[in-house]
This record gives structure tokens, sequence and C-alpha cells, in this order.
């Protein structure tokens, strides 16, 4: 069979890059960026870049089952459709609740709205996006009286100052992190300011950081607020052409007494830089302000976005070439779930309760019911199901037991819950353990439709392989359960491209101007035009027919009177305050090369290169004040949950704060779960919960052992006190620790194995001081397996996946796994590099070895970052740590 080539989109994060896959025999065989993608230009990040190796059988869902047994399709649609059915007649449509995703093609989306509030007739659903963007929703619709977007990543290019702020980009948007990279190499007059609490890697192209205090984004954006009014720079046409409030919200703010000083002394950030940023965006006309989770996730996110678009709108600096507000969006669908109203306060295609949008969505649907208000956001949708007022819930493409705030309730609430129905392409999951109902979907590359990016570009997702076992497309599974449940009226479609027609068509229903979600220039494409659709930024209308890359340039907004509304907002504290009891504020976000929970990037060995286990970064002041040290763990206890995960001490972190990345699973990590530390508060206008603030106190942790098991097979999590699974290039490392002994590590180990072959050789080697024990197990002269028990790190993985790559062993090899030698020699530490597998410790060789002063230097002597270039920022680090090091010790 020939090759095919066939260009789809991303399944990661909300920059939407175009990739072009070469497949071939059911198989991906080669994968790039696409070239002709507005989004990315032929770049990926190391994720995208590595989308093929998370193509796999393994573990995948292959059959749907009820109450853990097989069954058929017609068995467990009829199964769906009854509890559904049978709860609504007995307690009422709002009794039943759907949990969806951002992971959802626009089609899924579409079908599962329609299902719930135009057939159901409830607004409980709600998407996992409602912890990602719904703050950014929320005060664009404050503003602009729609949920728009009004600019573009070209305006990236075209800007003379970039403002990052709560947006650690080099991680969380790579591509276009290096989109700005290289704005800035092309045109040197480009300035970068970075707001975030903490040193992130994007600091790696920023001119100014300002490490402000948490929570006081609106005290900085209210203060330049002033400044840009003391300063005379507004653009008085624009503001009386095109914005309300100008008056209120000048006095009210003026009011709150903003001088430089006082704005320096609330964030905590030297005046300077504080004058600096003013001056900057002052006198700057091409300004970007780019944000993310970090002002969305809080209890005051709207207000903060509120607080940023304040200052575009009154200085006209939106829609215009170079200049804009721009929102980045966590997940790769955030934008199209938000377009067909997958947020339980949004009715459909931008439409939301008011009597006449209900009037006109029930009308298109020609439905027999339809929601007339909002249903329950995330938090207290699953607060609902706990306390037993909804009793049926059905769950697609997300894991809500590990990734909403105060996840213990949820995992209480899914296990009381009387019909739990989960969507999932994974067997086994933490969520999916609550399921009576077990539906395999179809995953990345096995089904078709659209997704719509942060600029509001909708591509086209593509199907590049079959889905394995009896997996179906989400659309599909909606749409037989609709029908089952007695609506076949409104669900007849016969595939995506169907859907997208209809989800166009009332894009346009009625519209006549008034919403600003409008492609129903696409609402008669045929099914070849869909198959062939190329990116499109919405609008698609009469008006636009090839789409409209900004809006707003001369107003035209969306609110009654066509005017932008300013907001005066007053900082708050979040709403749960550090105590003497939780004394430290824990910060969570993102890892580099890991996704959500980690159910896709889990399976790459490249992806699992780069952080192996979970850590929590805290200030060296903060760590002596707690007596840490390194190779401690810290145990992090809120009063909602604790977890217990690697420290690691870095000055790139405030004294009061602790960072955890999000994103391991139970099913990965047995204590780092950090959903149940994080606290439930909620922004009280968008509903997203505070994820960046939850007030804890720490504790360092000294196991009395720790110990490396090293398996050609996947075991389950051995019970000890701390256990952290990472995928290999020859299977699986498990990194143990505990406080209690285990005197016979032999017959541990032989418990942990699934089998134990006749004919194992075991390979012992002990030392009593300091306590190291060395246990290699072989089945015809291959390694099998391998125990490192230690009292204390360091462990050199390198030679071990030297001896377990090979098929045998001779003797010579054998007695490599007794050296004492081989455990430290040439370890390449922690890898930085995860394309080329380059680690810290061959990196900081070759820069001072080689006296290397660039990226370039490094990449042409080490391969690092020559690929992707996600690690560019951390060889960028390594470089200046070093040279300062070098310095010092020259001078000295
Ligand atoms: S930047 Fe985002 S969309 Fe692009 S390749 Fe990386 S993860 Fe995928």
């Amino acid at each position: 069979m020939s090759s095919r080539i066939i260009d789809t989109t991303c399944a990661y994060c909300g920059v939407g890059c175009g990739i072009t896959a070469e497949v071939e025999n059911h198989a991906i065989i080669a994968l790039s960026g696409d070239a002709h993608h507005p989004a990315n230009h032929g770049r990926l990040c190391v994720k995208g870049s590595t989308l093929a190796d998370t193509v796999r059988t393994e573990g995948r869902l292959t059959q749907p089952r009820i109450s853990g047994q097989s069954v058929g399709w017609q068995e467990a649609i009829a199964t769906v459709a009854r509890g559904f059915s049978d709860t609504i007649a007995k307690y009422g449509a709002d009794a039943v609740a759907f949990y969806v995703s951002g992971q959802l093609l626009t089609e899924d989306y579409y079908v599962a709205n329609k299902l719930m509030k135009g057939y159901i007739g409830s607004a409980n659903i709600d998407t996992n996006s409602r912890l990602c963007m719904s703050s950014s929703v929320t005060g664009h619709k404050r503003a602009f009286g729609s949920d728009t977007v009004p600019n573009n990543y070209e305006d990236l290019e075209q800007a003379r100052l970039i403002v990052l702020t709560g947006s650690n980009t080099a991680w969380c948007h790579p591509v276009l992190f290096q989109r700005i990279k290289h704005a800035r190499q092309k045109n040197p007059e480009l300035k970068v300011v970075v707001i975030d609490p903490r040193e992130t890697d994007t600091l790696a192209i920023a001119d100014l950081h300002i490490n402000l205090k948490a929570s006081t984004d609106v005290v900085l954006f209210n203060g330049l607020f002033n400044y840009l009014v003391q300063q005379d720079r507004l653009d008085h046409q624009y503001l009386h052409d095109h914005v309300n409030g100008f008056e209120q919200t000048r006095k009210q703010l003026a009011g709150q007494q903003l001088s430089i000083a006082k704005v320096a002394k609330q964030c905590d950030v030297d005046e300077n830089r504080i004058q600096q940023f003013y001056d900057w965006f002052t006198n700057t006309e091409q300004v970007v302000t780019c944000y993310s989770q970090g002002v969305n996730q809080s209890s005051q996110g709207t207000d903060k976005v509120n607080s940023l678009l304040n200052c575009h709108l009154i200085t006209g600096r939106i829609g215009k070439p170079g200049c804009g507000p721009l929102s980045l969006t966590g997940q790769p669908n955030a934008m199209g779930g938000r377009e067909v109203g997958g947020l339980a306060n949004t009715l459909a295609a931008h439409m939301d309760f008011k009597e006449e949008d209900v009037a006109t969505v029930q009308q298109f649907w020609n439905s027999p019911t339809i929601a007339r208000q909002a249903g329950l956001k995330a938090v207290d949708l699953f607060s609902a199901v706990d306390s037993g007022r909804i009793k049926a819930i059905w769950i697609m493409a997300t894991n809500p037991v590990v990734s909403m705030p105060n996840a213990s309730i949820i995992s209480r609430a899914l296990q009381q819950c009387e019909f739990v129905v989960v969507s999932d392409v994974v067997a086994q999951g933490d969520t999916s353990a609550f399921a009576d109902v077990l539906l395999p979907a179809a995953g990345w590359g096995e089904k078709d439709g659209t997704v719509t990016n942060s600029e509001r570009r909708i591509s086209r997702q593509r199907r590049l392989l079959p889905s394995p076992g009896e997996a179906r497309p989400d659309w599909r599974i909606i749409c037989d359960v609709a029908i089952a449940m007695g609506f076949r009226q409104g669900f007849e479609f016969t595939s995506p491209a169907d859907i997208f027609r209809e989800h166009a068509r009332l894009s346009g229903y009625q519209n006549h101007g008034r919403r600003d979600f409008d492609i129903s220039a696409l609402a008669q494409i045929s099914d070849d035009e869909y198959d062939t659709l190329l990116p499109v930024q919405w609008p698609v209308n009469e008006q636009y027919p090839d789409g409209c890359k900004r809006l707003f340039k001369n107003g035209g907004f969306f609110a009654p009177n066509r005017k932008a509304q300013l907001i005066a907002a007053t900082s708050q504290p979040p709403q749960y305050a550090v105590n003497e009891e939780y004394p430290l504020q824990l910060n969570t976000g993102r890892s580099r090369d890991h996704w959500h929970t980690m159910t896709r990037t889990e399976l790459s060995v490249t992806l699992n290169r780069h952080r192996s286990e979970p850590w929590a970064e805290i200030h060296p002041d903060t760590a002596a004040q707690y007596g840490v040290g390194t190779g401690h763990w810290l145990s992090i206890g809120s009063q909602w949950g604790n977890i217990r995960v690697r420290a690691m001490i870095s000055k790139r972190i405030r004294p009061e704060q602790v960072f955890v990345p999000i994103h391991w699973s139970r099913q990965l990590a047995n204590s780092a779960w950090l959903g149940a530390v994080v606290n439930p508060a909620v922004d009280p206008f968008s509903g997203q919960p505070e994820s960046k603030h939850t007030p804890v106190r720490i504790h360092a942790w000294l196991p009395v052992w720790q110990a490396k098991l090293l398996t050609r097979e996947a075991l389950p999590l051995p019970e000890v006190d701390y256990c952290v699974r990472e995928r290999t290039s020859f299977g699986f490392i498990y990194h143990l620790a505990g406080d209690e002994t285990i005197d016979n590590w032999q017959k541990w180990l032989f418990q942990q194995l699934s089998v134990i072959p006749d004919g194992l050789q075991v390979i012992t080697q002990r030392h009593a001081e300091p306590m190291t024990l060395r246990l290699s197990l072989l089945h015809q002269q291959q390694l099998i397996a391998a125990l490192l028990v230690q009292q204390q790190d360091p462990f050199n993985r390198q030679w071990l996946t030297e001896l377990f790559n090979r098929s045998t062993l001779d003797g010579a090899q054998m007695a490599m796994l007794l050296s004492d030698d081989k455990q430290l020699a040439n370890d390449p530490g922690e890898t930085v590099c995860s394309c080329h597998a380059v680690g810290k410790n061959t990196i900081i060789n070759a820069i001072q070895s080689q006296r290397l002063s660039s990226e370039k230097e490094v990449g042409h002597c080490t391969r690092a970052g020559t690929n992707c270039g996600s690690c560019l920022p951390e060889i960028r680090a390594l470089l200046q740590t070093q040279q300062e090091l070098m310095s010092e010790l020259e001078s000295t």
C-alpha cells in the first residue's frame, strides 16, 4: 500500500499547530509541522512532534463495558439511554448532567450541547474549559458584549511591545514562544515584558520581569490605567465613538490612588520595574498583551481580565495590526466548545439565555423543549452530584477526579452517584474507575472534525488511522444515545460534515450582525469542501467570505449600543488567605513535556525524559526555614488534602510560594494527587477555580530508604510510601521511597512481579555502610528486572539502560551489574533536550570543557536544542549559570 499525506492539527494546546502526517499500512510513518498552516508555519514543539508515539493500542478501551463486563454497542447505548431517560422521568431534567472537554472536536461538542440543552431541556452541561479560560470568556463578554478574541498570532510579529502575563509561554504555548523569539531576532526594537510571580523559562526572551506578588494583577493594571490617563496617552476619538463608561471608571480608579510607588509596594516589585513597564506601555502604539491561566485561574480572574482589557480599550489598541489583547487558551478546542455553547452559562452559537436567544435556538433546532436558564458550572455541578441532586452524569474525554479542585469530593460524588457514564480512550483511569458504563471513544488521529485555536482559527482535524476494537467517534456515540432516547429527528447526522453544516447554519440564523460568531458562509459546503477546508478565522459570512483577521478596529462591539464597556474593579485578595497553620501559597501549572493527566504523553518515552517525577519548587530561604535539603521530599498539605513530592530548591520562585505541576494521576504516582490539595474557591462571575492559590503547609520528608526498580513489564504501583512510574525505552522505572524497613528485598521484588520464570538468575550486591543493595534478575541471560536500594540518590540510569537494551548479557556485561564505578560514571543527568535525549550534565560538561557561549554552539556540540527548540530556554539558563560560575572562578 502506498503512503498517504494527510494534513491535520495537534491534539494538545490552544496554539492549534498544523501537522502533516504520512500514513502507511495503518501507521504514522512520518509527522512534521505543516509548513502552510498559519498558526505554526511548520514549527512543532516536542509534544506535537512526538504525537505518533502516543497513537498506540496499549491501554486502550476497545469495547463498551457495563459494570466492568464487555458488552456490545447496542446494549451499551440502550443502557445509557435508559439510565438517563429513567432519571429524567423520575427526578426531572436537572437531575442529569454532562461534563465534557476541550479535547472534543466541535462536532462532538455541538451534538452533546444540543442533546442536553435542546432535547433533555437542562443546561447542566459544563466543560473542563471552565478550569482553563472561563474568566477570559466572562471578561470578554463584559467588555465587548461577546466572547471575541480580537486579534491574531501575526500581531506578535507586528508588535513593538509584547506583554506576557500569567503565562509560561515557553512551556505552555511553545510554538508561540518560538514565534516571539524569532520576531525579537528580526526586530531588536521589540520589547517583551513577562508578568509572573515565578521566574519561568519564558524569561529567556524577556526584557523586563515583573515578579509580582500573587493576586495583585488588578493593582498593576489599574495603576497602568491611571498612568495612561495622567500621561494623556488615550485615544480620545476611539473612547468617544466606541467605549462606554470612561468617566465613571476614570473617577473610580483615580480614587484608588495607585501611584507607581503604591503599585510597587502592593505588588512587592521594585519601583523602577513598574515605571519601566508603564513607560513602555504608554509610549508604544503596537502592544499585544497575551494572558493565560495565571490571570484566569483566580477568584478574581474576570476582574483581572477586564483590568487589562481596559488598558487596550482606552488607548484604542485593539483589533489593529500589532495591537490587542490575546487570550491564550489551554486546550486544542476550548474555543470550539465556546462556539457551540459547551459552557453551562451559554446556550449555543454565542447565544445566551436571553428570551429571544432561547426562542431563536429552539426554533432552529425545532426541539421539544429547551433549557431556559444557565446550568451548573463545574465546581457546583460536582457538588450537586455529591449532594445527590444530580443522579446521572456522563463524563466525556476528561479526567475530573484528577483535574478538578478539591478532588476528593469528586471521587466521593462519583462513588455515590446512581448512574455514571464515562466515554474515554483508556481502559483504566482515575475517573473511569467509577463508571457504571464505560464507552470506548476514538482518539486523536482516529476521528474527523474541526477545532478552533486561540486566534479564532477553525482547522480540520483529520482521521489518519482506524480506531482499535470497537472505539467510535464521540459524535456518533452521542447521536446514538439521543436516538435511543427518542430524539431521532434532531440527531440523524451521517457525518461530522453534516453536523458542521448545521452548526454553521445556526451561527447565521437570525443573526443579522447581532452576534460575533457567524460562519454562515460555510453552511452549504459539500462533503468534499469540508474535507479540504483550509484553516480560516471566523467570522466567515457574507461580509468576510474568506474569514476575518481582526475585529473592533472601528468599534462594532456586540453590546447593545455597539460600544465596549470599561469595568472598574478593586483588587481583592484570594478567597482563602494564608494563615499561621497554612502559611505558604500553593501555585500550580504545567510541565514542559506533559499534558493534562498524562494519558497520552506518558506513552511517549521521549516525553518522559524531561521530568520523570512530580516535584515541588521552593525558594532556598523557605527550604532552610523548613529544614528541606537537596534530595528531600516535601509533604504538602492544605485543609483539603495532602501530597508528597520531590523538593526542587530554586531561586526562581518567591519565598512565600510553592509550585507543583498538575499532571501525575493516581495511575502513575501514589502520592501526587494535586487536585485533592487545591482549594474549591471560584471566581464569582466565571466560576473558574482558584488553582493558582491554595494556603498550604509543608514539611520535609527524608525517607529511610529510596530505590529504583527497573522492569520490562508494567507492574501495579508497589505499595510503599512513595512510588512514581516512568516509561523508558526498555520498559519502566519505578521511583520508590519509604520509611518502613523491608528486611527481605528479594522476596519483596518477587511479590511485585507477575511471573517468576523458571531458571531465574539472581545477582546481588550489598554494602552495609552506606546501605546499598543491587539486585538484578536475569532470565536466559537477559536482564528482566533490577532493583537499586540506597539511602540517597544519585542514580545513573544510563549504564542500566544500556544493559536492559541488550537481548542477552555476556560475562563482562554481567560483571558490570556488580561494578560500583558504573553507577556514577558518565551520568548524563536530568534530561534537558527530550528530542535528542541530552542531559544537563552533558550540556554543562560541554559548556565548561569547550567554553561554549551560545545555544547554537551547545547545539553543534551536543545536538541539544536542534530539533523542536522547546529546551532552548533551559540551555540558555545553563549557559548563563555556567558563564557566571566560570567568571567567578577566574576572578578568584
Ligand atoms: S505548541 Fe501546542 S499545538 Fe503546537 S505542537 Fe506544541 S502542543 Fe501542539
